[in-house]
């Protein structure tokens, strides 16, 4: 079964309320197996709505609305809903004393008149019940078999009414339309980092002959990397999981020494968990990420029986007498350098008696270009036991875009040096 979502509210639109009841139901609707096929935000405005309505209906003929069902607004979205389906507003004696009860609960012996519009619902409408505030949801259908469902846009009464009231509706339509058994929609993540999103493309080739027919692949790409997400939809549980898992173990080898996780995988934890099984501590010296690793490093819980610690080393004095970088080393090379990088890692393993180190200098931005370093020159040195390697990137970006990549970058290193992969 297919649906749209229509969110209603101008604040939406301006940017003011970030539309989470959207996400909310993409997320429940999906959990569902309903595949949610396209998504609409509209103002509160009955010619806009209307319209959005009326195209939903002629594309899916299922719809599920959110927002403009309170009593301040004067009901766009039911007079417009109401309008297009060709039902006329009925008022209900039902809806109507059920909230003057509500408010006679809250202490409050005279509903406000404004509420009085509540109670008018579209002719043959089910009434959804908000045990979580006073606009109740309505379940519209009409003789041709189309849907809508009206809720309201405060966040909590939307869930609450989803969850209660729309998704056993929604079940058992579903199931009177595939009587087999229910069907989910699931997904399974890889990660990769260090390979840019059209190199990954081009590595995986065509995705359907690896993957089949019965899964879409999703690509998502960060600061941190590019995520490759595998759906499967609408089938039932068991044939969803293992068409996920082959679908996976397909497209795994293709991705080589890129790939360093599925699911949440936190790239921090897989190098720490590599350390750990060397017994090995890690030391860190970072002059323009900052603290970034040893933020992303501290996140991870236990994390203190390999990280042993770190130097921001930002200012070129504490380059020299803290980590030991030589003065004429920083005075020939300048300090966005290959080897201030190699004396960087060296000295932060020694001073913390660390087996593994790395050390981060660069321009983040979005000045301090010199020639031959334009903003984004960034050196990684990487110290793993007797060895000490050095690597270089130009990053693009924003300041944040560059510190973000270049602590992805050192964290990568790590994990390829000390897994064997380079
Ligand atoms: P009620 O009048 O019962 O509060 P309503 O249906 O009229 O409900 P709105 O007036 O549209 O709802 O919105 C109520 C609150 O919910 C507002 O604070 C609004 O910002 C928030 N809201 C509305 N739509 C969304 C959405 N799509 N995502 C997140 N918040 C929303
Ligand atoms: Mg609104």
């Amino acid at each position: 079964m297919d649906v749209e979502i229509l969110t209603v509210g101008t604040e939406l639109l301006l940017g003011l309320t970030v539309d989470t009841n959207g996400a909310d139901l993409g997320r429940a609707l999906a959990a569902a197996g309903i595949r949610v096929v396209r998504r609409t935000s509209v103002a509160d405005d009955q010619v806009q709505i209307q319209d959005a309505v009326r195209s939903a209906l002629e594309r899916t003929a299922a719809l599920v609305v959110s927002g403009g069902l309170g009593p301040t607004r004067d009901d766009v979205t039911k007079h417009a809903v109401a309008d297009v389906l060709g039902k006329p507003l009925r008022h209900e004696p039902d809806v109507l004393a059920h909230l003057e009860e509500l408010y006679r609960r809250r202490g409050i012996p005279r509903m406000p008149e404004a509420n009085r519009s509540q109670a008018d619902v579209p002719e043959g409408a089910t009434v959804l019940t908000n045990r979580w505030g006073t606009a109740p949801g309505l379940w519209i259908e009409d003789g041709a078999g189309r849907l809508v469902v009206l809720l309201p846009g405060v966040p909590a009464e939307l869930r609450g009414l989803f969850e209660h009231e729309v998704l056993p509706r929604l079940k058992a339509r579903l199931e009177a339309a595939a009587p087999a058994g229910p069907a989910v929609v699931r997904s399974k993540v890889l990660r990769t980092t260090g390979i840019a999103e059209s190199a990954l493309a081009d590595l995986v080739g065509d995705p359907a002959r690896l993957i089949g027919p019965s899964l879409t692949l999703a690509w998502l790409p960060s600061y941190e990397g590019t995520d490759l997400r595998l759906t499967a939809w609408r089938l039932p549980a068991e044939q969803a999981d293992a068409a996920l898992a082959a679908g996976a173990e397909a497209l795994r080898p293709k991705l080589g020494p890129y790939c360093y996780g599925d699911g949440d995988a936190d790239l921090a934890a897989v190098v720490l968990d590599l350390l750990a099984a060397q017994g090995a501590h890690l030391a860190v010296a970072e002059s323009c990420t900052g603290g970034i690793i040893g933020q992303r490093l501290t996140n991870v819980p236990g994390s203190s029986r390999v990280f042993s610690g770190g130097v921001i080393a930002y200012d070129n004095d504490v380059k020299m007498h803290v980590l030991g970088v030589s003065a004429e080393t920083l005075a020939e090379h300048g300090a966005v350098s290959e080897v201030v990088a190699r004396e960087m890692a060296e000295g932060v393993a020694r001073i913390l008696g660390a087996e593994a180190a790395l050390a981060v200098t660069g321009i983040a931005g979005p000045s301090g270009a010199v020639p031959g370093k334009p903003v984004g020159t960034v050196w990684i040195g990487v110290s793993w036991r007797e060895q000490v390697r050095a690597f270089t990137h130009v990053l693009p970006g924003s300041r944040e875009a560059v510190r973000r990549r270049a602590a992805q970058w050192a964290l990568d290193y790590l994990r390829r040096i000390v897994g064997g992969l380079m």
